[in-house]
């Protein structure tokens, strides 16, 4: 254990129980002080912060302007996302003020590659519904019929960590994989992978899966005009970024059978209902409501990452990282850093 870093505290933000036991159990091999906050971080928290901590964040917390302003002032230097994107973050912000920024590349793309297929199995074969109805006697098969993925053609947006483990998966289900990336993959190429036009992909796939980042460029990547080049009855796949979809065009599509299922382990509005027990509350969200009033809609919420080797992985690399960089030491892993 370094015994520089437990000097060093670190301010967690959007933290879960299963964050506190993972980083805590990984954090016995650095010793750094953690204190970990429920809320989002957000305007109203920084000044709770500890002078100088390093804030540890995740996907839904907004790290605007503003926070990052007042983070600055707080002599915070360091912002660690613990997870892969980082759309919710700015950077341009960040490097003007000199804070680092690190997060975590890759933690077992299989956690997220394989909930993608577990949505596409579930809404083919109806395996939530079956469920329900043998626990009610209802043995009948009437509504469940599925199809064979064998042969279908899987069109994979993005062919990075989680894209790539998607596109082997499939080529292991007897599936045609087309792809698309700004950057073709090699490799996947030579299992048999066709990298196409973004266009082709969605013109020719039974099964569309979205494994891209949200930027300026992919946001809305799914709207009316891209649906309309889908096959009708497509089955969509998004456990990337919610905003990759623009969810109006997509119910619309839905209700006009274009788009035959919808997975989505994320949604452009999820802030404000993912990791929360909302069971007793009345949603304001009728876009939500109206997405899972669909019977071939699943939602899940923002769970693709949820095993424990994921956990695991993400609580080390997040800690290797924030303790090289406060050491000034040569980092490991090139890719965790965004500033
Ligand atoms: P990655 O960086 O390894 O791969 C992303 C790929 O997308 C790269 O190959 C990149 O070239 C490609 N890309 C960039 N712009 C593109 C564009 N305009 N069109 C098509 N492809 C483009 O990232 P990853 O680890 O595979 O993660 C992918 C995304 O999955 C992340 O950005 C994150 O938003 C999401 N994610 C979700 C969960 C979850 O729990 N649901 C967990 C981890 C990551």
């Amino acid at each position: 254990m370094s015994t520089t870093n437990t000097n060093i505290n670190i301010s967690f933000f959007s933290t879960q129980p299963y964050d506190k036991v993972f980083f805590t159990k990984v954090n016995e091999q650095f010793g750094f002080k953690l204190q970990f906050f429920e809320t989002h971080l957000g305007p109203h928290i920084v000044n709770t912060v500890e002078n100088n901590s390093v804030v540890c964040v995740f996907v839904n917390d907004k790290v605007n302007e503003e926070v990052v302003t007042k983070l600055a002032a707080k002599g915070v230097k360091l912002i660690a996302l613990r997870c892969a994107g980082f759309n919710n973050v700015d950077l341009a912000a960040c490097d003007k003020l000199g804070i680092r920024v690190c997060r975590v590349p890759a933690y077992s793309p299989h956690a997220v590659a394989e909930h993608a297929l577990a949505m596409l199995l579930t809404l083919n074969r109806k395996t939530h519904k079956a469920y329900n109805r043998v626990r009610e006697q209802n043995f009948s098969l009437d509504g469940l019929l599925g199809f064979d993925v064998f042969g279908k053609t899987v069109g994979v947006i993005g062919t990075g960590n989680i894209g790539s483990a998607f596109c082997k998966i499939m080529i292991g289900m007897g599936c045609k994989v087309l792809a698309f990336d700004v950057i073709a993959n090699k490799e996947l190429e030579t299992l048999g992978v066709v990298f196409l036009p973004i266009m082709e992909v969605f013109a020719q796939a039974d099964i569309i899966s979205l494994h891209c980042p949200l930027n300026e460029i992919t946001k809305h990547l799914i709207n009316e005009s891209t649906i309309a080049m889908m096959k009708k009855g497509v089955m969509l796949i998004n456990t990337s970024r919610g905003a990759l979809i623009d969810t109006p065009a997509v119910i619309k599509a839905l209700k006009n059978k274009q788009i035959g299922y919808l997975g989505i382990d994320v949604y452009e509005q999820e802030d404000k209902l993912f990791f929360k027990d909302l069971s007793g509350d009345i949603i304001q969200d009728d876009t939500i409501q109206r997405l899972m009033s669909f019977p071939n809609v699943l939602v899940t919420a923002h769970q693709a990452f949820f095993t424990e080797e994921a956990l695991s992985q993400i609580a080390a690399i997040t800690l290797t990282s924030i303790s090289q960089i406060c050491a000034n030491e040569a980092i490991t892993n090139k890719a965790a850093i965004l500033l």
